[in-house]
């Protein structure tokens, strides 16, 4: 008997689950972090259906595990250490029983890490970075032959163009709501971060193939989709009429296609938050009003040593900007407390520009050293008590700041997407504007439906609603 190690969380459309060579082809895909690693697991899922693949729902139905990492979190790289222990326990079992196991390592630790993975677990065939994943069928294939195989280049062939288009059959199976990922990567080098390091240098995907992605996308039914970037709000391109476009322009161009109802974008970074992206918010009803602008510190002293390139004066004054055009806009953020050299003044500093600009909603870590980052030569390495304290206060803050902008939209009405079943069977889940999840009755409409509600109580994971009058 062997164990579920690993739980699913991506949907990809199933194939038949053919033979091939005598090998069934069965893949587990479990995908950690952020909104790009789902969007780049399905991608996969994409192109391992077309190689054949059948997606499965559990480690045990699998004979190939890929694991989609993320390098964010503190020791990332020893937790996939560890799932990777387990997996070689599952592989020796099946060996054993005349069976065996597949493993692919994907995203930013395998990126980071390359062929140390194979060292440290020699159970993996595969090591895969973010820019080679259109390389993965092939690198199965010569897996397949007994080669250990490690991609972790930066190619100069765009990725995209090496995968399949999304079945329709699979985009429907994932939802109306769909990720669209524009650009890629980031040359901005805040101090603490690994990002431009493991996902390479700042690349926007052309217009004409975000416009082609978005109409296959809302022909199979999707009404919402989220831009994605590491700096989604630097992509750039050459649009239509010849001009350099900015993300104003795309969306500007994206909310004309017929049946998109509703556009996001994540994440942005406050310098190249500009008019034209501004003014869409102020114009555009798709453009939904809601903001995730990371600031990560209120000290400019702190952010001047992350290298943010802006200054807590200049977030605020940007805030208000945007607010004057769109005045009911829901603002959230990151935050990094503990930051090498933050004095309590510099975290007090934060708190005050938490209070400033009241956030509907914000993500808060603590410092940790990514290694290879300038941060993490930083000899003034704040203490991990100080951090914790730090990091619960301005979790308490935000936390109040939340519930009462849940307490504020009680009684307004809005349109809601929904988008999902509800934990009771008479429940749906929708998302309102402020992407807040609310809970309605299954009798008011069906998934894909834009329906008029208005909000009745704040809940402990979302809010309530009622069909308005
Ligand atoms: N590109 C976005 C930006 O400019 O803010 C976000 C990038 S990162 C994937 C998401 C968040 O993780 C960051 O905004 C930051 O708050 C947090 N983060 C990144 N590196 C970190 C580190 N070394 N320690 C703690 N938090 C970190
Ligand atoms: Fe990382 Fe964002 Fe800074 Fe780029 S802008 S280095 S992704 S935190």
């Amino acid at each position: 008997m062997t164990q579920a190690i690993l739980t699913p969380d991506t949907a990809s459309e199933a194939g038949d689950g053919t033979q091939i060579g005598g090998q069934s082809k069965k893949v587990f895909v479990k995908t950690y972090g952020c909104q790009m690693n789902v969007y780049d697991s399905e991608r996969m899922g994409d192109a391992l259906t077309r190689d054949g693949y059948q997606t499965v729902d559990t480690v045990e139905a699998a004979d190939l595990v890929l694991i989609n990492t993320c390098h964010i979190r503190e020791k990332a790289a020893e937790k996939v250490y560890s799932q990777l222990g387990r997996l070689a326990k599952l592989k020796k079992q099946r060996k054993a029983d005349g069976g065996d196991l597949m493993v692919a390592v994907a995203g930013c630790v395998a990126q980071a890490e390359g062929r140390e993975i194979i060292r440290r677990a020699p159970v993996v065939n595969v090591v895969i970075g973010p820019q080679t994943y259109h390389r993965l069928p092939e690198a199965l294939a010569k897996a397949r032959q007994g080669e250990s195989v490690v991609e972790t280049d930066f190619p100069t062939e765009d990725k995209f163009d090496g995968l399949p288009t999304t079945p329709e059959k699979a985009i429907r199976a994932r939802g109306v709501a769909a990720f669209l990922t524009v650009q890629e990567g980031c040359d901005k080098f805040c101090t603490f971060c690994v990002v431009p390091y493991t996902r390479g240098a700042e690349v926007s995907r052309p217009v004409d193939r975000i416009l082609s992605e978005a109409e296959r996308l809302a022909s199979a039914g999707v009404r919402e989709i989220t831009l994605l970037g590491q700096n989604v709000n630097a992509w750039h391109g050459k649009g239509a009429d010849d001009r350099e476009w900015g993300l104003g322009e795309l969306v500007r161009r994206l909310a004309t296609i017929d049946g998109i109802d509703r556009i996001r974008y994540t994440t942005s970074h406050p310098r190249d938050m500009d008019d034209a992206l501004i003014e869409a918010h102020r114009d555009l009803p798709e453009l939904m009003p809601y903001l995730h602008l990371p600031v990560q510190s209120g000290s400019d002293r702190i952010l001047k040593a992350m290298n943010r390139r802006h200054t807590a004066a200049e977030y605020v004054k940007l805030v208000e900007r945007i607010r004057a055009a769109r005045p009911d806009i829901a603002l959230s953020g990151d935050f990094i407390v503990g930051f090498p050299g933050e004095t309590d003044a510099d975290f007090e500093d934060t708190m005050q520009l938490v209070r400033e600009v009241n956030y509907a909603s914000a993500f808060t870590f603590k410092y940790s050293i990514r290694p290879g980052t300038p941060g993490a030569d930083m000899d003034n390495q704040v203490d991990e008590a100080v951090k914790t304290e730090r990091l619960a206060r301005l979790q308490d803050l935000i936390n109040e700041q939340t519930r009462a902008f849940g307490r504020e939209c009680v009684g307004r009405t809005v349109d809601l997407l929904l988008e999902k079943p509800g934990r009771n069977t008479d429940q749906l889940i929708g998302r309102s504007p402020w992407l807040q999840p609310v809970i309605v009755d299954a009798k008011l409409g069906k998934i894909g439906d834009i329906i008029r509600v208005r909000i009745t109580q704040p809940g402990t994971t979302g809010l309530f609603a009622e069909i308005a009058e």
